[in-house]
Formats: C-alpha cells, sequence, structure tokens
C-alpha cells in the first residue's frame, strides 16, 4: 500500500467486544447477557414464520415495534425511535446530535464504545472522573461542552444515579442534546429518565432488548425523546441504512414488550440472585460499589483481578477483565442463574483458598 493510499483510510482503534466462546459448557457471565430464555411468545414467532416474507424488505419505519414501545411506556409513536440493538441506536445518536464542534462529556469509567465513536465520527470529548464511591460529580457537566452521554446505571461500575442527577444536567445544559443510557435501569430500584422526556426537549433516553428482556442475539434497541430528536435521529437512520430492523426482529420485539408479567418475573428472578451474590462475594473477600443491574464490579482484598479472571477461565468460568488503568483490579461479573452463581462461588473459593 502507498503512503497515499494508506493516508486515505479512516483509522480507528475499535471497541473490544468481550468473548463469546463457542463451547457450550461454558458459564458465561462476561457480557451481561440474561440467563433466562426470552419471552415464549418469541419461540412461537421463530416457530411460525414463513419464511417466503423474506423476499419482501422490512418496513422502513419499524412501525410495529415502534408502537408496541409506545403503548407500552405511554408516549406516542413520534416520540420513539426503533435500532439494531442499543448500541446502533447510541452510535446513530453520536452522529446526529453531537456536531457542534465542543468537546462532548462522559464519565472516565464508562461504557467503553463511547470513546470509540467520538474518534470515528471525528468528535471531542473530555472525560469527567467518578469520585470515590464511584458516583458521577455533577458539577463537572455544568461546563461548557457539545453534548453529554451517561449511562444509568454506569457500566462497568454498576451504580444507579438519582434522577434528581439528572435533572439537574438537564436545567444546565439546555442547548445540548444529553443521553441516559439506560441498558440496565430495568434492574435498578429507581425510575428510569423516561419519565423526563415531557419535561426536558434535550433529553434522550436509550434502551435495549439485550439484557432485562433476554434478547442480545437478536439485537434490537431503542430511544426515547421529544419527537424533534426522534426525527432528526431517523432523518440520519434514513441516510445511512433505510432498512435497519429484520422482519424477524421487529414481530420477535413485539413478543416481548407485549408479554409483561414474564418480563417482571425475570428481572425479579435477577435482582434476588444479584443481592445473594453480593452477600457471597462480600464473605469471599471482595468490595464493590453497590450494584443496581445486572452485574458486579468486584475487587478481591488480596488476590489481582488478572489471577482471578485467568483462573476461572481455566474452570470454564468467563467473567469480564479490563486492562485499564484505575480499573484493573475489578472483575465485571454478570449474574446468572443461581446454579451458575453457586458454580461461580466455589470455584471462587477453591482459587483464593490455594493462592
Ligand atoms: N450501553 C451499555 C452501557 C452497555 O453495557 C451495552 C452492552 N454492551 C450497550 C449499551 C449495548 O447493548 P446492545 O447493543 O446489545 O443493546
Amino acid at each position: 500500500m502507498t503512503e497515499a493510499l494508506e493516508k486515505n483510510i479512516r483509522k480507528v482503534v475499535p471497541y473490544v467486544p468481550g468473548e463469546q466462546p463457542q463451547n457450550p459448557d461454558v458459564i458465561k457471565l462476561n457480557t451481561n447477557e440474561n440467563p433466562y430464555s426470552p419471552a415464549p411468545g418469541v419461540a412461537r414467532v421463530l416457530k411460525s414464520m414463513d419464511a417466503d416474507l423474506l423476499r419482501l424488505y422490512p418496513d422502513p419505519t419499524n412501525g410495529c415495534l415502534v408502537k408496541a414501545l409506545a403503548d407500552y411506556y405511554e408516549l406516542a409513536e413520534d416520540q420513539v425511535f426503533v435500532g439494531i440493538g442499543s448500541d446502533d441506536v447510541l452510535s446513530m445518536s453520536f452522529l446526529t446530535f453531537f456536531n457542534s464542534g465542543k468537546p462532548i462529556l462522559f464519565p472516565n469509567v464508562t461504557y467503553s464504545f463511547y470513546d470509540v465513536w467520538a474518534d470515528l465520527y471525528r468528535i471531542p470529548y473530555v472525560t469527567c472522573a467518578l469520585d470515590d464511591q464511584m458516583m458521577i460529580k455533577k458539577e463537572d457537566y455544568f461546563k461548557e461542552n457539545g453534548g453529554i452521554v451517561i449511562p444509568n446505571p454506569n457500566a462497568p461500575t454498576g451504580v444507579y444515579e438519582p434522577l434528581e442527577t439528572f435533572e439537574e444536567i438537564l436545567q444546565k445544559n439546555t442547548d445540548v442534546v444529553v443521553i441516559v443510557d439506560e441498558a440496565y435501569v430495568d434492574f435498578a430500584d429507581g425510575p428510569s429518565a423516561r419519565t423526563l422526556i415531557e419535561k426536558y426537549p434535550n433529553l434522550l433516553v436509550v434502551q435495549t432488548f439485550s439484557k432485562s428482556r433476554s434478547m442480545a442475539g437478536m439485537r434490537i434497541g431503542y430511544a426515547m425523546g421529544n419527537k424533534e430528536l426522534i426525527k432528526a435521529l431517523n432523518d440520519v437512520k434514513y441516510s445511512f441504512n433505510s432498512y435497519t430492523m429484520s422482519r424477524v426482529a421487529l414481530l420477535c420485539g413485539v413478543e416481548a414488550v407485549n408479554d409483561k408479567a414474564y418480563f417482571e418475573e425475570h428481572v425479579k428472578k435477577i435482582c434476588e440472585t444479584r443481592e445473594k451474590t453480593k452477600k457471597a462475594l462480600a464473605a469471599l473477600g471482595f468490595s464493590f460499589p453497590d450494584s443496581q443491574s445486572n452485574f458486579i464490579f468486584a475487587a478481591h482484598k488480596s488476590m489481582p483481578a488478572k489471577e482471578i479472571f485467568a483462573a476461572l477461565k481455566a474452570r470454564n468460568i468467563f467473567v469480564r477483565y479490563f486492562n485499564k488503568p484505575g480499573i484493573d483490579n475489578y472483575l465485571r461479573i454478570t449474574i446468572g442463574t443461581d446454579e451458575q452463581i453457586q458454580a461461580l462461588e466455589a470455584a471462587l473459593r477453591e482459587i483464593l483458598l490455594q493462592a
């Protein structure tokens, strides 16, 4: 390749997704998936799907799923946008809303895709340090900026911030879009920022089917906000790819949204297991910020996280380890079934005893 040719190529340092091992024996607690099946209606759709329909493009407006979500959350259809997982929704949102040339703001410990999208789209950014409780310092978000994105609960810490914090940030930032990434909010004790979208036209709330609705493999995410924000997002989407959602994903998504009882029962189960896991980890000498999500971000008092990670992996238990300054002594452990967590506990006991 010539140097001139090389210069014409966009260079990015890509996001590194968690490992997806093909071995079914692995206890997979590394990518915050849900251990339970999607709502039974999803399997029904898959079994009865007429393959002939796949000749036709899907509905570019994602209408049936937009309607199901709007009805579920008591919003108007023009307040909802649907995309290919919240990664797609967030990426489109960065492209659409962070267009001022001024740096956008997000926490220094957060979802590691944000800096990748910012680099990809040439959006300048500044990160704001968490405090020693791993909470955000709201004043950091009161300075001039080109937009804000904060997950609530935050990842990988699991920490939930009260809505009042977001209200203050929204009030101090009326000229920029504030994105609250609520991938994990269904597992939190507190409310979603969705309740604020009528009040704050600069608020975009992004959620996903990947965690609480057990559908990471189907790739469905959505945003809720003021209709002008949703229109702007759709305009960019239609300028990128009109047919983002497959017919299969749209139909399955509707089934998942409509089964509220199944959803609530399984979210409750995960939260119960999470609370038991907290007790077990604390008894084993781990400390962690109080998680309101489907994972726990834990450091051990004596054994380095990297060693525990490797020892668990050798026992076919996968958790997530980030080799990054500031968080390189933590493991992010996804909440699985009670049985999976018991296996984790037994393995940890063995590993820590041997140390
Ligand atoms: N936001 C956060 C904070 C996440 O942890 C994830 C999961 N990796 C996502 C968004 C994206 O999830 P998905 O694309 O599966 O909806």
